[in-house]
């Protein structure tokens, strides 16, 4: 964070992490399918980094920036799901939340596609409020994309990566990794909770503006202030759970050689 960016956030007034603010409500009682006016009383809101332009976890594919800028508009009213379940014993698959809007932010070279979202303080089948405290303790700390496009082009000579020479996933001297881009976005379906996403580095954040997202101050500058709190840090999100588990797993391997069958 530049010194001109700190300057020009302290100057504005922050509000309290979490807080439902008046443009947010506002922009939730906008929103086809509101059908009585929502109080502050009524929603927690929260945001999502949801997807970003670095490579998937599988290291074959990726989502250009230019394709991540096309979702924004798509953002508004996308239902938030638990594991992608269309169907869930307990819940029927029933949405847990919605999404209110989506900007893009840059954090380093990466280009992250953000979502704010609420949830109801009452839901028929679950209860929000431990929901959300998952969330902000650490539990439920990834998401993943119900994400519709039309086609691929492979990231070094353009034409359909089933089709062209290049093997997706390898790198070739002098042209880098070959990947598969996904291209024509055409919807965001819904987006979940998941305990492992295919896009590295997904996390939430409290989230709390009281003016409208601003293409000079971006959510993650304002919301770097609050990391003395210790409520969203950025280390955190930005550690790779793949590196945890590939941690955990070789853990669990050399404990499983040094104990003998049986014992
Ligand atoms: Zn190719």
């Amino acid at each position: 964070m530049t010194m001109r960016l700190r300057a020009r956030v302290e100057s504005r007034p922050v509000s309290v992490p979490g807080e439902v603010t008046q443009e947010l409500l506002g922009k939730i009682n906008a929103m086809e399918g509101v059908l009585r006016p929502l109080s502050a009383n009524d929603v927690i809101i929260r945001a999502v980094q949801l997807l970003n332009d670095r490579p998937f976890k599988d290291g074959r594919r990726v989502i250009p920036a230019d394709e991540l800028r096309k979702i924004v508009p798509l953002a508004a009213g996308t239902p938030v799901m638990l594991a992608h379940a269309t169907f869930m014993p307990g819940s029927d698959g029933l949405p847990v939340g919605t999404t209110i809007d989506g900007l893009i932010e840059k954090e380093g070279d990466t280009t992250w596609l953000t979502l704010r979202y609420f949830t109801l303080r009452v839901h028929p089948f679950l209860d929000p409020q431990a929901l959300i405290s998952n969330v902000d303790g650490g539990v439920i700390k990834e998401a993943s994309a119900g994400l519709y496009y039309d086609t691929m082009t492979c990231s070094i000579c353009g034409e359909d990566p089933f089709e062209c020479e290049h093997a997706m996933g390898k790198v070739y001297p002098g042209e880098g990794k070959a990947l598969a881009q996904i291209r024509n976005v055409t919807d965001l379906d819904e987006w979940s909770y998941v305990y492992a996403g295919m896009v590295d580095g997904t996390g939430f954040r409290l989230a709390a503006s009281r003016e409208a997202p601003d293409p000079d101050v971006e959510l993650l500058e304002r919301l770097a202030k609050l990391r003395p709190m210790g409520r969203c840090s950025w280390d955190q999100l930005f550690t790779s759970s793949a590196a945890l588990r590939r941690e955990r797993r070789e853990k669990f391997e050399s404990y499983m050689k040094s104990t003998p069958a049986g014992a």
